[in-house]
């Protein structure tokens, strides 16, 4: 295989974030991606094979700017297939008209867009003095309508944690009336669920599966995105990464650690060093170790993770048999 068979590649646009939920794993530092960085970034690793570019974050619409540049500049380079999907993954808190007449301007932009559920299963993970629990669905409430009518579906990242999870079925309801008919269900990854909520997890998998059969069988369209997605390590994907400080990574299992040198340690390499696509490993490449986990995550964290995960799969393994029959 060759290096530019990397179908994905990530921009981590920023490493910061303008909420902190309870359950996300991924440190945040004051750090932003330079636009000369970003541009030399799209220079060495566009390759006309790309499938993807993932705007990532912390949260990318604090750079929407660098977004509306980068997006252009790829479509005018012809470096890229002209297949290529834009995705941008954020917490929807920032959308407004401006930002939304864009993706709809530009239909090969994808949204990703985290939304938990209902008011008190999305705001109780949200901590912001920007963002109170009392007013945290109120921009999703003016915009809903449009982002449901955006050309290119949303998809819907719910996460389920533990201090959610006895409203599962509730949430997916609420998000599927709402009008976003992709949705990916998440389970709390890389912090600690005990026995009896690992249990209720079970259970709400199996009250949601059974509601997604019910509405696939009256004929309601809606798209569950983690029959589509097959991941090494939960939570994270194959694919290229250029960090915010210029940093390459195999993946982008590395944002679970600090920015800086911590994280560094697993980069390969940095953008104003390679000059080429074919001086990276090829893919895959995995560059983060069991033990490099367990030094970041306490063992019943872990632990956590591997059942949910299991969880997850066997919610999957139930989908499809009712999609077949
Ligand atoms: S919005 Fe996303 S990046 Fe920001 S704190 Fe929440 S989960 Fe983490």
């Amino acid at each position: 295989m060759r290096p530019d068979q990397y179908g994905i590649l990530y921009l981590a646009l920023t490493s910061r974030c303008n909420l902190a939920c309870s359950y996300c794993p991924v440190p945040k530092a004051d750090i932003s991606m330079p636009r000369l960085t970003a541009e030399r970034g799209l220079d060495v690793l566009l390759h006309p094979r790309l499938r993807e570019l993932r705007f990532f974050g912390g949260e990318p619409l604090l750079e929407f700017e660098l977004i509306k540049i980068l997006v252009e500049r790829v479509q005018q380079s012809g470096h890229a297939g002209e297949h290529l999907l834009f995705r941008i993954t954020t917490n929807g808190v920032l959308l407004d008209d401006e930002k939304l007449d864009f993706i709809e301007a530009h239909r090969n932009i994808q949204l990703v867009l985290s939304i938990d559920g209902a008011e008190k299963s999305h705001a109780g993970q949200r901590k912001s003095d920007a963002f109170s629990e009392k007013n945290s669905l109120e921009w999703f409430g003016k915009i809903a309508a449009r982002i449901a009518a955006l050309k290119r579906p949303v998809v819907a990242n719910m996460v389920v944690c533990p201090q959610n999870v006895a409203d599962m079925v509730e949430n997916f309801a609420f998000i599927a009336k709402h009008g976003l008919r992709r949705v990916n269900i998440l389970p709390a990854f890389y912090v600690e669920w005990s026995e009896d909520e690992i249990s209720e997890l079970r259970n709400g998998f199996r009250k949601t599966a059974a509601l997604i059969d019910r509405l696939w069988s009256s004929g309601f369209s809606v798209e569950i995105e983690n029959l589509h997605v097959n991941v090494e390590k939960p939570l994270f994907s194959g694919g290229l990464l250029l960090d915010c400080d210029g940093y390459v990574y195999s993946g982008d299992i590395a944002m679970l650690f600090h920015p800086g040198e911590n994280r560094r340690r697993f980069s390969i390499g940095n953008i104003t060093d390679i000059n080429d696509l074919s001086a990276l490993p090829e893919p895959p490449s995995a560059c983060v170790d069991e033990e490099s986990l367990f030094s970041r995550f306490s063992a019943s964290a872990l632990a956590s993770t591997k059942q949910v995960d299991s969880e997850l799969s066997h919610f999957v393994s139930m989908l499809r048999v009712l999609k077949s029959s």
